[in-house]
């Protein structure tokens, strides 16, 4: 080991390969930290975190972190961020979502208190579930269904919040905890089943725009480099209370779909399809918190965050456009 290796603070982010994983291993790479990625590949790629390969202070250990988590050396952060993200994606492996959000956790608590690092976990806007109070804010408990089909992601992370903060409580753990809202950026699947990836997937196939429902329902969608900037000042800060960080910017879906037709210049038509089941109704971060305790707003407007990932999604090769069927578990 290197002097230089040795004096850089060292990380572990789990979910390394996945869309917000990979974005953050590039942000601590870029901070000079050493990052030791570790991820199950169950839904993340290596080709997000290829390019990281050849760095010496890049590592990536292949492991499912709902078994025991061994990481040789000191650890100063870690960054929970292993999880089915997508709502098809976790109906798909319900009981890998459950356990990741629950064992994973318990794992990587057990892990931060034996290196004495500080751990931000991430969690989730779903523990609002369907929510009666709107905008939401961090004191609302959060209206979920337990046995829903989307109590498995909601409740994981709700368990993630209770396991983290008596952590903090019994054994003084230093932990933090992340609310983060709909992020959308680069790689991002494009079979992922997600609204942004599946109509601009839709727009560059030739394909109608498939809204749930009558498109009502609302999001509010934050761009990658605002979610990672907000983690990354919840992370530094000495707030240990869950924080929203999303882009307040409400939209509803059908809206959303003619923005991305109008910013295409595609003329494909919108076409209605069934709302899933227990699909929230409206959605809107208060990041009056945020705001105060990490003096943290997000930058970047959704006119731009469409254009830019419309960008990523067109420099593609073409097969992997055309591969619309959602990729088989392991
Ligand atoms: N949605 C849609 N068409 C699609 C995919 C999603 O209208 O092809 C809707 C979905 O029903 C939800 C919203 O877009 O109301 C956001 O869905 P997403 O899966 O991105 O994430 P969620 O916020 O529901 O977790």
């Amino acid at each position: 080991m290197t002097h230089t290796t040795l004096t850089k603070k060292r990380i572990l982010i789990t979910g390394a390969a996945g869309f917000l994983g990979s974005h953050l291993c590039d942000f601590f790479i870029e901070k000079d930290f050493h990052v030791i990625g570790m991820d199950n590949l169950i839904t993340g790629d290596l080709k997000n975190i290829s390019h990281l390969f050849s760095l010496h202070n890049f590592e990536f250990h292949h492991h499912d972190v709902t078994t025991f988590v061994h990481v040789p050396g000191t650890l100063d952060y870690i960054l929970h961020f292993a999880s089915p993200a997508s709502p098809i994606d976790y109906l798909k492996i319900p009981i890998e979502t459950l356990k990741v959000g629950a064992l994973g956790t318990h794992n990587l608590l057990g892990l931060a208190k034996e290196k004495g690092a500080r751990i931000l976990v991430a969690s989730t806007s779903e523990v609002y579930g369907d929510p009666l109070v709107h905008p939401q804010t961090e004191d609302y408990n959060g209206n979920v269904s337990p046995v829903g089909p989307r109590g498995v992601y909601d409740e994981a992370k709700r368990f993630m919040e209770s396991i983290t903060m008596a952590y903090h409580r019994f054994h003084g753990l230093e932990t933090r905890i992340v609310r983060i809202f709909n992020t959308y950026g680069p790689r991002m699947r494009l079979n992922d089943g997600r609204v942004v990836p599946a109509f601009m997937g839709q727009v560059l196939r030739g394909e109608d725009l498939t809204v749930f429902g009558d498109g009502s329902q609302t999001r509010s969608f934050c761009y990658i480099s605002d979610q990672v900037a907000g983690i990354y000042s919840l992370l530094m800060s000495d707030y240990a209370d869950p924080v929203n960080i999303g882009n307040p910017h409400e939209t509803t879906i059908l809206e959303f779909a003619q923005e991305i037709q109008r910013l295409s210049g595609t003329d494909q038509k919108i076409v209605f399809k069934p709302l899933p089941q227990d699909d929230p109704l409206q959605r809107k971060p208060d990041i009056s918190l945020a705001k105060k305790v990490l003096d943290w707003t997000p930058k970047v407007s959704r006119e731009e965050g469409i254009v830019k990932v419309f960008d990523y999604f067109k420099s593609l090769p073409l097969e992997e456009l055309n591969a619309k069927a959602h990729r088989d578990f392991k």
